[in-house]
Order: C-alpha cells, then sequence, then structure tokens
C-alpha cells in the first residue's frame, strides 16, 4: 500500500540525526528520514549544519536509556533544537520533558508516520507530544527510506511489537503488542531491493516466528516467498522464539538456496528455573539444538544469555557453564542482567551484585571463545563464499561475512585480493582468530 505523499508545507529545514538502538530501529529512523527528504526536508550528517536534531532513542536497559540521554544532553548543552524519537520518548515522556526542557518535540513508536509534520510546527516554533499509548502503527510501504548503512545487506522489518511478557523486558510496553505486515508489501520490498543490487535481506522484528499468525501466514511461508525473488542472495531472519521453531521452519531453512544456513534464536537461559522466573520456555535445550542440526545440513547456531537474572544461584551458573561446553553454539552473546524500570523482574528477590555477574559473563565468555576459535581453526584451508560488505580498493583488502555470520554481531571475514561491496567471492581461509578470519579471494 503505497504511502500517501507528504509535503512539508514550510521552508526545508535541514534534519540532522542520531540513530541508537538496535536494527529494528534503524529501520525506524531511516524510515523517518526517508519521509522528511521525501517532503523536501535535507537530511544532513553533520550535527553543526543541522537546524534540528532528531535522536531516535534506545531504552532496552539501563545503559542503552544512559547512552540515550548522554546524546540529548549533549545536543541540549551545544542549543540543538532536539526531536526525540523511540523507545525512550515513548516510556519516559513525563521525566524526559523535565530532563530535558530544550527538547521541542517527543514523538512516540506509534507516531513516526507523522515526523514531516511534527518537523513542521518544531521549524514554527511549536512544542509537540505526539505519543500513541499502546501503539499500534505498523509501517507496511518501506519505499521511501533513506539508508545510513552500506547497501550489500538491508534490515528488513516484517513485525512490531511482542505479545510475550519476559519478566526482564519492557519492549511490550514501548513496541505494543505484536502485529505483523502484509506478506505483499515486504516481497514488493525485496523485489525494490534486488533492483537496487542489495545481495542480503536481513528480515527482524522482536519476535519474527510469529510473523502473519494474525491473518494466517506464517514465517516458513514468507521465506519460501522471498526464496523466489531473483537478484537477491542471501535472506536471514533474526531473533526466532524458542518453542516457535519447528520443523517446517527448519526444513524451509534447509531446502530453499537463498537462505543462509543460519539460525540465531535468544534462549536468555537454560536452567529451568530461571527460565520459569524470566517467564521463558522450558525445554531441553541440547535436544533443541541437535534438533536444528539434524535438519539442517551445515547450520550455524546463534543465541543470546542473560546472566546474574535476579535468583540465578551458583548451581544454576554451573548449570549453564556445563551446557554451553555440551552444546558448542557457534555464535553466542553474553549480557549481564540489570534491572530495568517498568520490567517485573525489577521487583524479584535474589539480586545478584554486579561484580559477581561481570565474573559469570566473564567465565561464560572466555569458555564461549575457546569453542569459537575451535571452530574457525576447522575452517582453514577452506574455500567460503563471503559477502563483501566493504573494500579498499587502494589496500586490495576487503571485509565481509560469510552466511553463518550476521553483520555487527558475528565473525568478519578479512580478506585479500580486489572485490567490489555487494558480491559474493570465495575466499581461502589462511588464519583465524576467535572471531574473525582472514583469507584471500579465489578467481
Ligand atoms: S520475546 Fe521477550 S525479550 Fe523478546 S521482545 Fe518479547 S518480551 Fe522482550
Amino acid at each position: 500500500m503505497k504511502q500517501t505523499e507528504i509535503v512539508s508545507a514550510n521552508a526545508p529545514q535541514k534534519v540532522g540525526f542520531v540513530h541508537l538502538g538496535c536494527p529494528k530501529n534503524l529501520v525506524d529512523t531511516e524510515n523517518m528520514l526517508g519521509l522528511l527528504h521525501n517532503a523536501g526536508h535535507k537530511v544532513v550528517g553533520d550535527e553543526s549544519e543541522a537546524d534540528i536534531m532528531l535522536v531516535n532513542t534506545c531504552s532496552f536497559i539501563d545503559k542503552a536509556q544512559e547512552e540515550s540521554v548522554r546524546n540529548l544532553v549533549h545536543l541540549a548543552e551545544n542549543g540543538k533544537k532536539i526531536i526525540i524519537t523511540g523507545c525512550l520518548a515513548q516510556k519516559f515522556q513525563d521525566e524526559l520533558l523535565d530532563l530535558i526542557p530544550e527538547a521541542k518535540a517527543l514523538v512516540g513508536t506509534g507516531d513516526m508516520s507523522k515526523i514531516v509534520e511534527v518537523v513542521d510546527k518544531v521549524s514554527r516554533g511549536e512544542r509537540v507530544i505526539s505519543i500513541t499509548q499502546d501503539p499500534t502503527y505498523i509501517l507496511e510501504d518501506d519505499s521511501k527510506r533513506l539508508h545510513i548503512t552500506v547497501g550489500s545487506y538491508v534490515y528488513v522489518k516484517i513485525a512490531e511489537g511482542c505479545d510475550y511478557r519476559c519478566s526482564f523486558c519492557i519492549i511490550p510496553s514501548m513496541r505494543g503488542d505484536f502485529r505483523s505486515r502484509s506478506l505483499t508489501s515486504i516481497v514488493e520490498d525485496a523485489k525494490r531491493y534486488a533492483e537496487k543490487g542489495v545481495s542480503e535481506l536481513i528480515l527482524v522484528g522482536q519476535d519474527t516466528t510469529s510473523y502473519g499468525k494474525e491473518f494466517g501466514a506464517s514465517l516458513p511461508q514468507l521465506l519460501r516467498e522471498l526464496n523466489k525473488v531473483d537478484g537477491i542472495q542471501w535472506i536471514r531472519f533474526m531473533y526466532a522464539y524458542p518453542n516457535l521453531v519447528s520443523d517446517e521452519l527448519l526444513d524451509t531453512i534447509a531446502e530453499c538456496e537463498k537462505l543462509v544456513k543460519y539460525l540465531d534464536c535468544p534462549l536468555q537461559h537454560m536452567h529451568p528455573e530461571v527460565l520459569k522466573r524470566m517467564r521463558r520456555p522450558v525445554m531441553d535445550h541440547v535436544a533443541f539444538v541437535q534438533r536444528v542440526r539434524d535438519r539442517i545440513p551445515d547450520v550455524k547456531v546463534r543465541t543470546g544469555l542473560i546472566v546474574g537474572f535476579p535468583g540465578e544461584t551458583e548451581a544454576h551458573f554451573d548449570y549453564l557453564t556445563e551446557s554451553i561446553q555440551q552444546v558448542k553454539f557457534d555464535r553466542l552473546g553474553v549480557f549481564e542482567y540489570s534491572d530495568v524500570e517498568g520490567a517485573h523482574s525489577q521487583g524479584l528477590d535474589g539480586k545478584v551484585s554486579k561484580k559477581e555477574i561481570r565474573r559469570r559473563r566473564n567465565k561464560l565468555m572466555e569458555i564461549q571463545q575457546g569453542i569459537s576459535l575451535k571452530k574457525n581453526q576447522a575452517l582453514i584451508g577452506q574455500a567460503l563464499d563471503v559477502l563483501v560488505d566493504t573494500a579498499d580498493p587502494d589496500k586490495g583488502t576487503f571485509e565481509g561475512r560469510t552466511q553463518w555470520d550476521a553483520p555487527e554481531i558475528d565473525n568478519r571475514v578479512l580478506g585479500k585480493g580486489p572485490a567490489i561491496p555487494g558480491e559474493i567471492v570465495p575466499v581461502e581461509i589462511k588464519s583465524v582468530t576467535p572471531y574473525d578470519l582472514k583469507g584471500v579471494a579465489q578467481f
């Protein structure tokens, strides 16, 4: 469904931006910039040039909140007109207006389509608060998006919000309940990106595995449709919810040639008692990962774990340690638990000290580093297909990823040889570290 043409009624403004948070928030930033650009405003990269600064904030955990506030205070001290958008605006509107009186506007996660109107009002000296409680908005037309990342891959948001209520998470209170985009609009996106020469689609949402449940569609169905789109070479989806990883989904990954053999499924913990307190599904994770590996040859499994959750005992942690040594995840992110205002877990007993949380995180990462190094060493001498993300023709070097690596969070391939961003080249792996592969392009 094409968006109506929005044209600014006012003198074009130079709009600068700060993007914070996850790939889902990045899609929002780029769509807001696209709407402003399309309406005649000038999007500028340099803060000093900007009449107005749009700050798309993150509020997932306290560190993210602090980073958002730091950016806002910096801009306020520089006398900038600030428009605060995103999760922090949605969650903390009252506090924010006190904290940043210089802010000219607050735009919630359900109100991003109004950004042109907001900029127009701010440019006329008005103060605007546009926040919908329990947002239900979902952007269907991605065609005006102004991309600020490299061109080899693109994040495509397929759904918004979440119906789960994990006890450590406040995302549903900022993003609303789960809702999917239409299958047609996503396939339209893919065709448009293929025409633009994008090689990889990365599907994102709080929980991609619930896709289409409102209208009888499903993630496997969407993936099979995207697999038909000419020009796209790789398709990846992130944030699978553990007990929604069906055999049909695994078979779809195995059978569709453009689907990378990669499953990102945050488990958050592995001990039943901790999972119950997290309000997360209790399951046999060893059997789960084995089922994934049995159904998809050569698959790499990524997960995320939280350490130091309230009530996590030494015994629970030992169980977690033994489990990751048994499962040997191919990719692992370990996060330190922290209280977040408004999360159920904030009120739980059995808090673990920051020092102990840090010790536990370091211990798991140390173990994983050994596991990752061994897995990477087994790749030496192999020629792997690498999607080139960036290249330096003068130095004859490039940086890219294998199908088993998502941008920014997984391994990189540091390559030698002529290569063009967006192309997939065979690279012979010569040496490795726990998180990087080094090799030479084969022609
Ligand atoms: S699945 Fe849980 S952790 Fe993920 S967004 Fe939903 S509530 Fe938060």
